[in-house]
């Protein structure tokens, strides 16, 4: 049976590249965005073009409400593979982020991740097969002064993917991809000093491509890799 990804966040960065590489190994495609909704129909035209099925439904992950309605709105059947890989930056230092400012980095980047999950499980066990596919963050792990809701909200992830790949790994496998830093709109307002010492700690000696963590979702999301559960697969050019 053809399979069916869902990617949140597929409008832009590194989920557009995940959708066009889905769709090219033989996916039904599912996209969300939230506010870009030009960028997303692009996407679907592109894959169109190529008579692939691809689908994109507005939906803010952090808003429960939301989240339902693109459940109910879901073409082809059933998704059997969630790339939960929406998120949002936010530059600031604690002293000084606002309350809201936390909320809202959490919100997309952490309880986005677990309400998105909440509404495509159900399905996926009963259907006895799925992946979940988290993508975190290596400031997760090192922390980024000027990020803590960031960071936290990424190490609220690798925990997440941890835990939910205990209580139904029997079905589903939950992974988590350690993303280094990538080449997309994200990171346009990094310093050129800050991009530059990241790369000179890079043994790889370059950033990432969005090509480079779409390869390990679809990894990840192979039939084969059904004991791969539980893990945080790193893809940061070993930095
Ligand atoms: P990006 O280019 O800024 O794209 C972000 C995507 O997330 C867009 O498609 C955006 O859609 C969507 N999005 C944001 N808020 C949303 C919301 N509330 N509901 C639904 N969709 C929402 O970022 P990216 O670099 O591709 O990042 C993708 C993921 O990788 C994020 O989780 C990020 O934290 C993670 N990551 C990135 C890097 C990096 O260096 N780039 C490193 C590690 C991890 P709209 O434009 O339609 O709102």
């Amino acid at each position: 049976m053809k399979r069916t990804v869902l990617i949140t966040g597929g409008s832009r960065g590194i989920g557009r590249q995940m959708a066009l590489d889905f769709g090219a190994a033989g996916y039904n495609v599912i996209i969300n965005y939230n506010k870009s909704r030009d960028a997303a129909m692009e996407v679907v035209n592109e894959l169109n073009a190529r008579e692939i099925a691809c689908q994109a439904i507005q939906a803010d992950v952090s808003d429960s409400d939301q989240v339902k309605r693109m459940a109910d709105e879901v073409m082809f059947g059933h998704v059997d593979t969630l790339i939960n890989n929406a998120g949002i930056a936010h530059l600031g230092l604690l002293q000084t982020d606002s309350e809201q400012d936390f909320d809202r980095v959490i919100g997309v980047d952490l309880k986005g991740v677990w309400l998105v999950t909440r509404a495509f499980l159900p399905d996926m066990i009963s259907n006895g097969f799925g992946r979940i596919i988290n993508i975190s963050s290596f400031w997760a792990e090192r922390g980024s002064s000027t990020e803590t809701a960031y960071s936290a909200a990424k190490a609220g992830v690798n925990g997440l993917t941890k835990a939910l790949s205990r209580e139904v790994g029997e079905y589903v496998t939950v992974n988590a991809i350690i993303a280094g830093l990538i080449a997309t709109e994200m990171n346009d307002r990094v310093p050129p000093d800050a991009l530059f010492r990241i790369v000179d700690n890079t043994p790889v000696r370059r950033i990432g491509k969005p090509e480079d963590i779409s390869h390990a979702a679809l990894f990840l999301a192979d039939g084969k890799s059904s004991f791969i559960n539980g893990a945080l697969l790193h893809a940061d050019g070993g930095y």
